[in-house]
Order: C-alpha cells, then structure tokens, then sequence
C-alpha cells in the first residue's frame, strides 16, 4: 500500500498492508486530517517513525465480526495494555505503555489502511459526510476542553488561538449558552464562530474585562501569559497547547487568584459524532485543502502555512 512515512524524513512509500491481530480491524482509510500536533512529530519531537496521522474517518475491510465490514468507523488513538493500574481504573489513556496512532509505536492514518483494535472503532452515523466526520477527533478534544472547564450558560468564556482546536472549542462552549469571546490573529478565522454566536477578535483587540473560563488553545507560549491576565479569582484555564518549549510561570500569578490549571487531550468520540450527525456544528468550513495521497508530502506541506486550517489527505487519491 502507499503510506506517507517519517524517520527523519517524510516520504511517499510503498510499504506492506498491516495485518490485524486477534480483535483488531483492518481499515480502508478514506479521509486524514494534517493537524498540529502532526507538524511537531514532522520535526521531530515525539521521537516518532513510521506513518504519522491520527485524524480519520475510513471503512472496515476486514474485521472478527463481520457485521462490521464495510462499515464506515472513526478511531479511538490510545490503544492501551488492558490490564494496569491505570487501564482498570478508567484511565486506560494514559496507560503507561500505551501506542498511540501515528504519534507513537502505531502506524497512523496517513496511508491507504491502519490497523486498530476493535474496541477503539466509533460507528459513523448513516448519512453524515466523511468531511464532517474526519473532524470526530478535534472536535472530541474540544468537548473534553468544554467539561474540564465545567462551561455552562452563565459562563463567560474565553478561547485563545484561532487555529482549528480553538475555534471547534470557541462553538462547543457557544452551544452550552455560555458567552463566548474568541482571540486570534486572522480575521478571516474569527468570522468562522459567527453563526453559533461567537464573538471574534484579534488579540490586541480584546475588550477589557476578566473570564471566568480561558481555553488557552494557540499553540504559543504567550497564550498562557494572556490567558492568566485575563481569567478572573478562582477562574480555570484549560491548556490544549502541545508544543515544544516551556512558558515562564510566575508561581505568584496562580497562587494569588487560586486559579485552576488543568490540561485536557483526547476527548469522547461519540458524544463528536452525535454532535456532526445532529447538524448542530458544520466543521467543513475548516477545510484549508484535500490533497491526495499520492501528492505525497504536499499535504502536511500545505499545512504548515501560516494561518492554514484543516488540510485533509485523500488516502486513496
Ligand atoms: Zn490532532
Ligand atoms: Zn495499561
């Protein structure tokens, strides 16, 4: 099959189909998102080789039940051991000797099949269009942001970064009535929020006033900075940012306002998909390109542009 790979290097290749084990599926990939975090295991980060991309939505090939073949599916990406600590205690995201899909010791999605367990496959609703639901991932992490932050109707909330994860965060929190102000740089991007009643505005812009909820989601160190100036006494700032560095972190700055820091990754996929299906959010205004396969690393390229949005990979183009 053909897969983009990564040892350094990413490359368009001919590797083998993988073969799933006992209790695993074979998926015929359709759609790959490019997101950010991807970009930071193109330089390196994460130590990863192989093929990259956990942002998918593809078909059954081959499955143990055959009531699943042909079967449209999105994927959890943590594929855990099962049985430590963490794994028995509802924690098996963070198992210890977790693979994770295209970030570590998992082939990804970027190819024309991946191999996952069973238990990690998501039904897609009939009739919900595979450009929508290749966004199950990002837009799960921002309901994971949305319940760590505890956002409801008299939440005045705040999302920093208007890149993909911020702006599917800024309408998750909108939809729960909370009032919801977005800050990013493009003014084109914090027009996106209009029609679920978000209000967007360039950083320098900001109106004055504190929050009780900041989504810290720009993929820069000074989002953090921002967000703790901004967030009221005993107010949360959820952080979605994964990038490489460190941010200063006066101690003084969390004490004094007893403000609540909480970091918040993967979220339900489920709880995703009903949202798409429901029609409540239209995540297809977010698509920067759909680049094929077989333009190999144009895709991930394409990505890396400033201010680009969500670049899909068209495994079998
Ligand atoms: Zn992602
Ligand atoms: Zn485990």
């Amino acid at each position: 099959m053909r897969a983009l790979y990564f040892d350094g290097e990413l490359r368009l290749r001919e590797l083998p189909e993988p073969r799933p084990g006992p209790g695993e599926a074979l998926i015929r990939v359709q759609l790959a998102g490019v997101c950010r975090t991807d970009l930071e295991v193109l330089k390196g980060y994460h130590g990863f080789t192989g093929v990259p991309g956990h942002e998918f939505v593809g078909e059954v090939a081959e499955a143990p039940d055959p009531a699943w073949r042909g079967r449209r599916v999105v994927g959890e990406i943590n594929v855990s051991c099962g049985h430590c600590r963490r794994c028995r205690t509802g924690l098996a995201r963070h198992c210890a000797a977790r693979r994770v899909l295209g970030l570590r010791g998992l082939d990804g999605a970027w190819a024309e099949y991946l191999v996952l367990p069973m238990a990690n496959l998501v039904a897609v609703p009939e009739g919900l269009a595979e450009e929508a639901a290749v966004f199950a991932e990002p837009l799960a992490a921002a309901l994971a942001a949305a319940e760590a932050g505890g956002a409801g109707g008299s939440t005045r909330a705040l999302v920093i970064g208007d890149g993909v994860l911020g702006l599917l965060t800024s309408w998750v929190l909108a939809l729960t009535g909370a009032e919801v102000h977005l800050a990013g740089h493009y003014r084109e991007h914090l027009g996106l929020g209009e029609r679920y009643g978000v209000q967007g505005f360039l950083e320098g812009e900001l109106p004055a006033g504190e929050y009780d909820l900041v989504v810290e989601a720009s993929g820069s160190p000074g989002g953090l900075t921002l967000a703790l100036e901004r967030i009221r006494p005993q107010g949360t700032v959820v952080l979605k940012s994964t990038f490489q560095g460190e941010v200063g972190l006066p101690p003084a700055g969390l004490v004094v306002p007893e403000v609540r820091l909480v970091g918040s990754r993967c979220g339900p996929l489920a709880a995703a998909l009903r949202l798409l299906a429901r029609g409540w959010l239209d995540p297809r205004p977010l698509i920067e390109a759909v680049v094929p396969l077989s333009a190999g690393p144009a895709g991930p390229e394409r990505a890396r542009q400033p201010g680009s949005l969500r670049v899909l990979v068209d495994c079998h183009g």
